[in-house]
């Protein structure tokens, strides 16, 4: 695995990203507990919560943040919100496409996991983007302003309740996402009307 570790740091790297990596002494030896994630821990957070990579960006695809800055956002976070968040997974959405394709990231409800997807990338844009996002610099405030925090969003929303109704979750997701409160019924409200304004009926893609 070392050769994708230094891939990883020198596709970063030709971004202008430094990553910090997390590995033991020896370089080899990975925890126990490593063996459970979805990716190889590149750093924590200070919840202790892993940031992984399940593999670098394939050619033609980046990832929309580092994994170092995502670390950042979440470190920013409040304890209460990301306990109990098992991993942050970068990696590529998969082929066949699936309605997650065209997603920035996901929560995984079962693994209690945050899927980070690497992005159809060309001349310098997220190509597949929303017109505003494409330049990186966009792509990377959207995540650190909406995206992430949406997810730790759903992670919560699902910890309160594991049985809300999906449009209910994204919209608390959304509610904790713009530093509202999600427990507020009418701000919940709001939020389901606006998607499903945007969305249609079930208010989500
Ligand atoms: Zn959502």
């Amino acid at each position: 695995m070392a050769w994708f570790r230094e891939y990883y740091r020198h596709s970063m790297a030709a971004r202008g990203i430094s990553t910090t990596l997390s590995t033991s002494r020896y370089g080899f030896a990975k925890r126990r507990h490593d063996y459970l994630l979805h990716g190889h821990v590149l750093t924590k957070t200070r919840h202790g919560i892993p940031i992984t990579i399940q593999k670098p960006a394939a050619p033609g695809k980046s990832y929309p943040i580092s994994p170092n800055d995502a670390k950042r956002v979440l470190d920013k976070m409040p304890d209460a919100a990301v306990r109990g968040i098992k991993e942050v997974n970068f990696r590529d959405p998969g082929i066949p496409a699936t309605k997650q394709d065209k997603a920035w990231a996901q929560y995984v409800r079962t693994e209690k996991r945050i899927n980070i997807f690497s992005q159809p990338y060309k001349g310098g844009k997220f190509i597949e983007a929303e017109p505003e996002n494409r330049d990186p610099s966009a792509a990377e405030e959207h995540m650190k302003e909406y995206v992430i925090p949406h997810e730790v969003g759903h992670h919560r929303a699902a910890k309160k309740d594991p049985n809300l109704p999906i449009i209910v979750e994204e919209a608390k997701a959304d509610a904790f996402a713009a530093k509202q409160n999600p427990e507020d019924p009418i701000t919940v409200e709001n939020h389901i009307n606006n998607r499903q304004l945007m969305f249609g009926d079930k208010g989500t893609i």
